[in-house]
């Protein structure tokens, strides 16, 4: 007898027909005689709808608040889930994150997961019945709701499988498993067999939405072996494992990209030491996140122009710290891009192959696509472009690197 943790996405769910469809994956998978935990996400939709209707009460909507509202999506899919399980002859329970309890941290709207109890579950399950987990969800020691970042349902899923210590971690998703880019963007994507931990947290990180970062990173740590698959299709799907289990034929084993980036520029700072923490201290202490940074000297060594990317959304408040900072940064200009997009390819293959970096750019160069920035890693390049090259420039490195 195997115990397992089955993920179904908000994709998987989103509507009551789905809905039933998973109900019987689930009663098929019971049948082989296996245990059963069952993860879910809300409907697809429902969490962006509710943060919508935060919005429009405040643009600083309590975190508190919205933890207990968004956390609601998924009391609706597990109670909806258990009971089609339940129509279909089989046992089955719905366990909210504070009924088990899931304990979390109290950084609401991204907790970080601190324990889960399982003996209530082990036991359900042991019996035979199908324990429905309400993804997505915990509480903290003072019995206030949190919600683990969006996506995250699949974190819930890889604590799950580290607590319960299932013998698999499985996430059923709207696409075959992890492919070498989105295929909404390239139809040429293709599903990749098996991608290391390391790989898979650049591109989650990096902006290939199929699976949450923190879940990624959770599973690298504890060393979970994940399985996207498909809830449409019965087809093998992919496997996260760790890097030794992996021959690197190719230089580059996927491509993210990531859009609503923009960019700041400072011109003529004066070239000393301290300039840079007096521009990036106070954007910090305002929780702006800075990605990428670039600075260069002039000509006479005496001034820099510092220039860094940013969210879109993060745009105006950045320019406004500046401004307010003026004085002590003591710039000549500053000026600002929006609209822009990185584009990134990912392979641990890159390190044993030289010419990777010149063919990205040398391929983005053929199609006239301007790079605005660059930042690299030991298995990942990335590059600004304009956000209206996005499609282009990842169809074209797709077909340089030979991923179609
Ligand atoms: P779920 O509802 O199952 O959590 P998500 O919408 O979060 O599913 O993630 C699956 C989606 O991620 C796919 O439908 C696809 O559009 C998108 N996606 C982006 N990049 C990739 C990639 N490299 N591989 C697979 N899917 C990707
Ligand atoms: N419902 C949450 C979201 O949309 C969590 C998840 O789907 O994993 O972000
Ligand atoms: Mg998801």
């Amino acid at each position: 007898m195997k115990r397992l943790v089955l993920k179904f996405g908000g994709t998987s769910v989103g509507n009551i027909e789905k809905i039933k469809k998973v109900a019987n994956i689930i009663k098929d998978r019971h049948k082989e005689n296996n245990e059963i935990i069952v993860v879910v996400s809300a409907m697809s939709g429902v969490t962006n709808d509710l943060t919508k209707k935060a919005n429009l009460i405040s643009k600083n909507f309590n975190n508190k608040e919205l933890d207990v509202l968004l956390s609601s999506g998924e009391q609706a899919s597990s109670s909806l889930l258990s009971g089609a399980i339940i129509d279909l002859g089989i046992q089955s329970r719905s366990w909210l994150g504070w009924q088990i309890p899931i304990i979390t941290n109290e950084n609401h709207t991204a907790s970080q997961i601190i324990k889960i109890k399982t003996n209530e579950i082990l036991k359900y399950i042991s019996n035979g019945g199908i324990a429905v987990i309400a993804g997505f969800q915990g509480i903290t020691k003072n019995d206030r709701i949190t919600t683990l970042g969006r996506g995250g349902s699949d974190l819930s899923a890889v604590a799950i499988a580290k607590y319960f210590e299932t013998d698999s971690c499985e996430i059923y998703t709207d696409v075959e498993g992890v492919l070498t880019t989105d295929p909404n963007i390239h139809k040429k994507a293709k599903r990749i067999d098996k991608i290391s931990y390391e790989e898979m947290l650049e591109m989650a990180s990096l902006g290939a939405k199929v699976m949450q970062p923190s879940a990624v990173q959770a599973s690298m740590i504890e060393n979970i072996p994940i399985h996207v698959r498909s809830t449409f299709s019965d087809k093998i799907g992919t496997e996260i494992v760790s890097e030794d289990n992996i021959d690197h034929k190719k230089s580059v084993t996927g491509i993210a990209y990531s859009k609503n980036n923009a960019k700041v520029s400072i011109v003529g700072v004066v070239d000393k030491p301290g300039v840079a923490a007096d521009v990036f201290e106070p954007i910090g202490k305002h929780n702006i996140n800075i990605d990428m940074v670039i600075q260069n000297t002039s000509l006479d060594g005496k001034t820099a122009n510092i220039t860094f990317t940013i969210k879109q959304e993060d745009l105006k408040k950045t320019l406004s710290i500046i401004e307010k900072n003026q004085q002590k940064i003591n710039y000549k200009k500053i000026t600002h891009d929006e609209k822009l997009a990185k584009i990134s390819i990912i392979g641990a293959g890159m390190i044993t192959s030289p010419g990777v970096t010149y063919k990205m750019f040398r391929s983005l160069a053929n199609k006239k696509i301007n790079i605005l920035a660059i930042s690299t890693s030991e298995i990942k390049i990335s590059v600004l472009v304009n956000e209206d090259f996005t499609q282009e420039a990842v169809k074209i490195l797709h077909e340089t690197f030979e991923l179609s």
